[in-house]
């Protein structure tokens, strides 16, 4: 399935630029760059709703490389690179996109109080990732995990639990960050993709077009929902939480450690000969008898392997930290990468310890 930020294919910036709804984008003069220009334009409803708003397209280019920078300082990949020449241009790195949109929400509002019936602004108990097709012909539904499998939206080498640790790690380190501006993150938008190397990052932007931000001591929208509802100015509305993150400098060391846990599960490789298996195997098949019962009959052992599962604790600032911490550890010391296999599972936020 084509995607955005995959569009342009020439190289050498000659490429006729691809107009999205808020960007432009043409293939930069580096190989694997893109040059993106972020637009003017506003819309809402699908693209029912559009209007042009001067010096929009250079606020939402300032926040995103705010964001990105920040994210990257934190060990979150992304696709900023630089900024462009012009207040609203940037460099990206060309993403093969995935194309499912990522939401968080920390607050119930908009679509998910409309499909579950939930009180406007309840507080979620805890931070909820939900992941929507990106397809304009559809209206971008949501889709069940499940069905992006079924569907092969994720590429080989990345797993569901990859977007949704990203997509908490970003909702961590940016709730911490607005909330010291007095800034309520209520949900976002996210949208991923693989670099020419196979690393997986964040795309497209991380803009009040993208968010749902209130004022936590009046309530009053920060965000895109002033231009959706019709309930104020959006460039006097962006420039105020400019204005309020400038005001209020903040950095990740104040982040609290929080504590992880999983199970780091060791095996040896399909194609190794595993004597100790093979026997075990052997054994069984010739003396397991299945209970006389219909439920069992036509039942046998095929294959018994041994694993190693190591219940794992770590302390981390944020999701991705902990996923990276885990899976450095089940490479090695944990496993013997030239014999065996080893994956991470069951990983969860223990309890913050500060
Ligand atoms: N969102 C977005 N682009 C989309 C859909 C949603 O940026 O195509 C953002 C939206 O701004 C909000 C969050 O994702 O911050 C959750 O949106 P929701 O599902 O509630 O959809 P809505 O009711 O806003 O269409």
């Amino acid at each position: 399935m084509p995607t955005v930020m995959e569009t342009p294919t020439a190289i050498g910036g000659t490429s006729v630029p691809f107009q999205g709804k808020s960007k432009e984008l043409q293939a930069g003069t580096v190989a694997n760059t893109l040059w993106v220009t972020f637009k003017n334009d506003a819309t809402a409803f699908n693209g029912e709703k559009h209007a042009v708003f001067e010096g929009k397209g250079a606020l939402n280019k300032a926040f995103t490389q705010q964001f990105f920078e920040l994210l990257e300082s934190a060990g979150i990949p992304t696709c900023w690179l630089s900024t462009g020449e012009l207040p609203e241009t940037a460099v990206y790195r060309t993403l093969q996109m995935i194309p499912v949109e990522v939401v968080v929400r920390n607050v119930a509002q908009g679509s998910l109080c409309k499909r579950l019936g939930l009180a406007e602004n309840t507080i979620l108990k805890a931070p909820l990732v939900e992941y929507f097709l990106k397809s304009d012909a559809l209206g971008d539904p949501a889709i069940p995990p499940s069905a992006i499998t079924e569907l092969g939206l994720l590429p080989s080498r990345v797993c569901l639990k990859q977007l949704e640790w990203m997509a908490l790690a970003v909702n961590t380190i940016l709730s911490a960050r607005f909330k010291a501006a007095g800034v309520t993150l209520v949900d976002f938008k996210l949208e991923m993709g693989l670099d020419s190397e196979g690393t997986l990052r964040l795309g497209d932007e991380l803009s009040p077009d993208g968010c749902r931000l209130q004022d936590a001591a009046s309530g009053q929208s920060l965000d895109k929902d002033v231009f959706r509802k019709g309930t104020g100015d959006l460039i006097e509305t962006y420039q105020a939480l400019a204005g309020k993150l400038a005001k209020s400098p903040w950095d990740l060391s104040t982040l609290p450690i929080q504590t992880y846990t999983g199970v780091v599960v060791v095996q040896s490789r399909a194609n190794i000969l595993n004597p100790q298996s093979r026997t075990l195997t052997h054994t069984l098949q010739q003396t397991f008898v299945p209970a006389a019962s219909s439920l069992l009959e036509g039942g046998a052992i095929q294959q018994v392997d041994s694993q190693k599962r190591f219940q794992v604790s770590i302390t981390a600032t944020h999701h991705w930290q902990a996923l990276a911490l885990f899976n450095q550890l089940a490479d090695e010391p944990l496993s013997n990468p030239v014999i065996e296999d080893a994956f991470v599972e069951d990983i969860t936020l223990a309890k913050e310890r500060s």
